[in-house]
């Protein structure tokens, strides 16, 4: 295996572009809004001056004690409102209002009377003043603007902040109204998936569920639950989950793992319920989870803070609801991930993703095919074939292959053509490769060679090695951190590994590096698996194994996968003399080992050779590709030994 040089500042893997339609963005603030608070404030302040102005309009005269009592006594007073703490309003016979004080300090001043003589029509008011609406709504107008004010900065804040990434804003932060995630019917069909054929077949089951779930419930059948599809960034798993959707004409409820795992406590739990009772209202429907590991990563890692109790919590959650919902609804969750190996096992467990769709780099059939979607959304030239582009393109990804089209029309209209050309694809193409090397695993084509050999050195020293595993598959298509993969398939599963089949796996391990030293003049980075791998496994034999002439049948056995090394805790339990005595028969094996690689590919080298111009042109080559190469001319290959497999 050759891998690729990971540098820590490498820039995280930008987004490949989705063919998701951009949520619709909140639109812009219309450029009359910041008045609206000025109109705000002004139409308060108003309402203060008019109401005080009204007040003022109808206000009764105020009369003194004194003049009360005379007007009442000339007859000239209609009505009297009595308040309990003394306060009078009322009506002249003329018309016009006056207010005024009884003076309750005097007991007695005889008012009664007075107002009964000369027939004024008294009422008397309960303490409380009367409330009127209209009071109560001016007495709180400036505490609804307060808040009102903080409701509109605080979804101001939340537009910053992403929309979604923040609950539901200030005032909503328990999620249940916040929604994470979008709904629609998509219109995308199988047809705009070029290639993955074997993985459309698989998702084609779910289509037919959820266009009759009942068919499924009749005959008692249980139909599918979940769909875990893998693969590299940008492959198209979106797509495939929205085609999916598209050709069962059922809404699709999308999501990322990570809007589910907020600062709050409790916030993701609760969405997973929301979501999957949005989603059994809508049934048939599909829930699509992008980033699955985000909260389905492994739980009780233990390490961490609030956070992982949270996703574990958000895990849980989801597994319970899976584990709920009757098949017969017909809900199905589509989630995809790039990290299979992070993932959680209770989420593999049957009944919940129990279907793992694949879904690889694209080979150059599938580069073809993949062109050819895009570039119908182009105007080619007829220079432009699509094959070389395809074949000039190893370990492109689906969204690197759209992005290629449309570079290569930007670059035409650069140039004012709307035609595009071959050359427009040239020079996208390194524009691509060289600036998007850090984050994807597309390979230079001088690189394309130098895994080629790397691989074709393992691929051949296994089949060239009696005690080798056979080798089942040979690619220089990046997978993960390898850049390329010899993959080797154990006939039998083992227990027990002679030393003849450890000794062929060293010079297995080493056929890469021989072969670039062979081949290309120099070795180079790519084999620094393969070394400390060898270099490992050559350990072992001399310390645990007893396998080496000079030490002798010593076992100095390791804890297994907590051994400190030799510098831990534990100490050596050997001298120091001993240690030195290991170190050189490790070197030696991995010496003979290496010298053996290079003696099988030297007198091979006409066949290794062979076998890399193949592997550059077909990119992945199996196992009897590479014995036609080794033993031309013989259908069925007498391979000297059963197969086995390296890495
Ligand atoms: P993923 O979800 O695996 O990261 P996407 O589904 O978002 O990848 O794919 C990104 C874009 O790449 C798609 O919108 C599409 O334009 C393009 N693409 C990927 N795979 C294919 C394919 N097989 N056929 C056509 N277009 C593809
Ligand atoms: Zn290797
Ligand atoms: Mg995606």
């Amino acid at each position: 295996m050759i891998r690729k040089q990971i540098h820590p500042s490498a820039p995280a893997k930008s987004g490949p572009p989705t063919d998701r339609r951009p949520a619709p963005a909140p639109p812009p603030p219309p450029p009359w809004r910041p008045w609206l608070l000025l109109v705000g404030v002004a139409l308060t302040i108003l309402l203060f001056v008019v109401s005080g102005v009204n007040g003022q309009a109808a206000s009764p005269k105020t009369l003194t004690f004194t003049a009360f009592q005379s007007s009442v006594s000339a007859d000239q007073v209609k009505t009297a409102t009595i308040g309990s703490t003394g306060h009078v309003s009322g009506t002249f016979v003329k018309g016009g209002g006056y207010t005024t004080q009884i003076p309750t300090a005097l007991q007695d001043t005889g008012l009664s009377g007075l107002l009964t003589t000369h027939h004024v029509q008294i009422t008397g008011t309960a303490p409380s003043t009367g409330v009127s609406l209209v009071t109560v709504i001016f007495d709180l107008l400036p505490l609804i603007f307060l808040v009102g004010l903080f409701m509109w900065i605080g979804r101001r804040a939340k537009k910053q902040l992403g929309g979604a990434g923040i609950g539901g804003g200030l005032m909503g932060f328990g999620g249940s109204k916040a929604k994470v995630y979008d709904e629609e019917r998509p219109t995308t069909r199988f047809a705009d998936v070029a290639g993955y054929e074997g993985a459309k077949q698989e998702v084609s089951e779910v289509v037919d569920f959820l266009k009759n779930p009942h068919r499924y419930e009749k005959a008692g059948a249980v139909g599918p639950k979940g769909v875990l599809m893998v693969g590299p960034p940008g492959t198209g798993k979106t797509l495939m989950a929205r085609a999916v959707a598209g050709e069962a004409e059922v809404p699709f409820l999308a999501l990322t793992g990570s809007s589910f795992v907020e600062m709050f406590v409790g916030v993701g739990a609760s969405r997973v319920r929301d979501l999957f009772s949005d989603a059994r209202k809508r049934a048939p429907s599909i829930i699509f989870i992008d980033e699955i590991d985000a909260i389905g990563g492994k739980r009780g890692g233990g390490h961490g803070f609030g956070g992982n109790d949270e996703r574990e919590q958000t895990l849980n959650q989801m597994l319970a609801e899976m584990d709920g919902f009757d098949p017969a609804t017909g809900v199905v969750v589509i989630a995809a991930t790039n990290r299979p190996e992070a993932l959680d096992t209770a989420l593999l467990r049957p009944g919940r993703f129990d279907r793992t769709v694949e879904i690889p780099l694209p080979n150059l059939a599938e580069r073809r095919a993949i062109l050819g979607v895009h570039g119908k959304e182009v105007h080619l030239g007829p220079d432009v074939d699509l094959g070389i582009v395809a074949r000039g393109t190893p370990g492109f990804s689906g969204a690197d292959l759209a992005n290629l089209v449309n570079e290569a029309a930007v670059h035409a209209v650069r140039d004012n053509r709307s035609v595009v050309d071959a050359d427009d694809f040239d020079s996208a193409r390194d524009r691509l490769l060289l600036g998007r090397r850090e984050s994807s695993n597309a390979l230079l084509p001088e690189e394309k060679h130098s895994v080629a050999v790397h691989e074709a050195g393992h691929a051949m020293v296994a089949m060239l090695s009696p005690h080798a595993d056979p080798v089942a598959k040979v690619t220089i298509l990046p997978a993960g951190q390898a850049l390329g993969v010899t993959e080797q398939l154990p006939e039998i599963e083992r227990h027990l590994y002679p030393e003849s089949y450890l000794l062929d796996s060293l010079a297995v391990r080493l056929g890469g590096r021989s072969a670039e030293v062979l081949v290309l003049g120099e070795p180079s980075t790519g084999a620094s698996n393969d070394l400390a791998g060898a270099t490992q496994l050559a350990t072992r034999m001399v310390r645990e194994w007893g396998l080496s002439p000079r030490l002798g049948p010593v076992g100095y056995a390791s804890d297994g996968p907590g051994y400190l090394g030799e510098n831990g805790l534990m100490g050596r339990p050997y001298a120091e003399a001993t240690q030195r005595a290991i170190d050189e028969e490790v070197a030696a094996l991995l010496r003979q080992a290496e010298e053996r690689a290079t003696e099988l590919l030297r007198s091979h080298r006409e066949e290794l050779d062979r076998t890399v111009d193949l592997l550059i042109e077909r990119e992945t080559i199996d196992g009897d590709d590479l014995a036609a190469i080794v033993y031309p001319g013989r259908a069925d290959v007498p391979s000297p030994h059963p197969v086995r497999v390296v890495e």
